[in-house]
């Protein structure tokens, strides 16, 4: 199996068990997981399995980016950048199912897509009211 972001070929990880496999990337840092009958997506604790951790109840997850961003800033400052440069990864080339990226409750995955989209947009705007200074282009340099 070739990973969805380098192409490299996955490995099976020891802790894979009946229920969900697990595959490490020896050529990025990028670790999968794939339950039965499901496509390879993130493992936890990925920059978007954290993105959208809060939204395993939500029944709307595209109202709720405003509420998600602000709490993403509050309680995970330190993965900002990774969530954003995911995002942005994500939505342009699409590696995966983000909505079976966890046991979601309503798995929509057009609707967790425009949560994403709605939340890299939240959070940029947030930082950039926040610091006079914050310039997107800059940041990335
Ligand atoms: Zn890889």
């Amino acid at each position: 199996m070739k990973c969805p972001r380098c192409g490299g070929s996955l490995v099976l990880s020891p802790e894979s068990t009946v229920t969900i496999t697990f595959y490490d990337c020896p050529s990025c840092p990028w670790h999968f997981a794939q339950e039965p009958g499901q496509g390879l997506h993130d493992r936890w604790l990925s920059p978007l399995s954290i993105a959208l951790y809060s939204q395993i109840f939500q029944k709307h997850p595209d109202q709720t980016a405003e509420a998600n961003a602000k709490a993403l800033l509050s309680q995970r400052p330190d993965m900002i950048a990774a969530i954003l440069d995911e995002i942005d990864q994500e939505i342009e080339s699409p590696t995966q199912r983000v909505s079976e990226i966890h046991d979601f409750k309503y798995a929509n995955e057009d609707s967790l897509r425009i949560h994403l989209k709605l939340l890299s947009v939240a959070l940029r705007r947030i930082l950039w009211e926040r610091s006079g200074t914050y310039h997107e282009g800059r940041r990335q340099l």
